[in-house]
């Protein structure tokens, strides 16, 4: 049975007053992780259907350990899926 596990990451912005407009923060590229809104506990199953909770916890226990993408690797992430969204 294969999980839905979720969670979000935090990209931080500066807001440039002179251009009007949100602009990547230096904090976004410098190469570390990417901070989760509620760390360490931030994965979610409620996107998941199955009627096994006990397992579903299970395996969002273990995505809790996953690597969080920095920013570049989010970037690249974000390249990748949508270059494969039709
Ligand atoms: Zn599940």
């Amino acid at each position: 049975m294969q999980h839905i596990i979720t969670t979000d990451v935090l990209v931080p912005m500066t807001w440039d007053d002179t251009a009007g407009k949100w602009r990547l923060a230096p904090a976004a590229l410098d190469g570390s992780e990417l901070d989760v809104p509620e760390p360490p506990e931030h994965c979610s199953t409620d996107k998941c259907e199955c009627d096994e909770q006990d397992e579903c916890d299970a395996v969002s226990s273990r995505a809790v350990w996953g690597h969080i993408p920095s920013g570049r690797e989010l970037a690249e992430m974000i390249k990748t899926a949508t270059a494969n969204h039709s």
